[in-house]
């Protein structure tokens, strides 16, 4: 059975992603999705970023394009106005007035920096010879776990991104992976199963299987996203990240709405 719901969806608003928010419901209604939650990019607190956000002035036109959808397809799909907010320690106070502008349904926490490097980004790519892979890693984990605690987030997104272009840790940081573990559940936040990992040359979905079973051996909750920044990617790859989720011993799902979970919904 495909998910509910699509809980990461971009919009041509934050500059890399393509299509209007109404192609993308279009492309969920041809899916067979219930559900699709816009998070697109939230603009940076910390310095404007133009290209890779929205800025703070479009925040109004975000809710107004997304809130035009939900009307229009109101009897055909729920539609769900979320964002997808960058972790920056030191600028939570500002995130959270940046967050709380609209009522979003949720916020996705992503960790994409570290010490101000878009480790993921394409652009940056080159920087990593000046990291040690492992290092990467862990001071990765040490920001998940800061911004599950921060309480800005009710889920996190792409929970093992710096392995996007093939880099993996070379020592065993499942301690790492655990201790993270127990934050995202003393801390309430879900956990994104992200299926754009498949589209990178990473080719695995964002979290690696092992890592997934831990979260779910410590009880977290689960939400299902595709990342995409093309209406053709809208629930891509679901049937696989069923599949993920299973293996890992998922058996459950869930959907929020006012920040809070509206649903706990079966895997089979
Ligand atoms: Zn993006
Ligand atoms: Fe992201
Ligand atoms: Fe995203
Ligand atoms: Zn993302």
């Amino acid at each position: 059975m495909l998910p509910y719901a699509d809980n990461h969806i971009h919009s041509s608003l934050c500059g890399h992603a393509i299509g209007s928010p109404e192609d993308y419901v279009k492309q969920a209604l041809k899916t067979g999705l219930q559900e699709i939650g816009f998070s697109d990019h939230a603009p940076m607190v910390h310095k404007p970023m133009p290209h890779v956000t929205m800025s703070l002035k479009e925040l109004p036109l975000y809710q107004a394009m997304i809130e035009d959808v939900q009307k229009q397809y109101a009897t055909q799909i729920s539609i769900k106005i979320a964002l997808e907010a960058d972790f920056m320690p030191g600028y939570e106070n500002k995130t959270e007035a940046m967050t709380n502008s609209y009522p979003y349904d949720y916020i996705i926490g992503s960790v994409h920096f570290i010490d101000d490097w878009a480790f993921d980004d394409p652009a940056h790519r080159e920087y990593w010879k000046n990291y040690n892979v492992d290092d990467v890693f862990r001071k990765y984990y040490a920001l998940l776990r800061q911004s599950a605690q921060s309480g800005l987030y009710q889920i996190i997104g792409h929970c093992d991104l710096p392995k996007k272009f093939g880099a993996r840790p070379s020592l065993d940081l499942s301690h790492e992976i655990k201790e993270t573990a127990r934050v995202f559940k003393d801390s309430g936040v879900a956990i994104e199963i992200n299926t754009s990992g498949l589209r990178k040359p990473i080719a695995e979905i964002y979290p690696d299987l092992n890592s997934l079973k831990i979260y779910h051996d410590f009880g977290v909750p689960l939400v299902f996203g595709s990342d995409a920044h093309d209406p053709n990617d809208v629930g891509r790859d679901f049937e696989t990240a069923v599949k993920w989720a299973l293996s890992a011993g998922y058996k459950e799902y869930v959907i929020f709405k006012n920040k809070k979970i509206e649903k706990v919904l079966p895997l089979l």
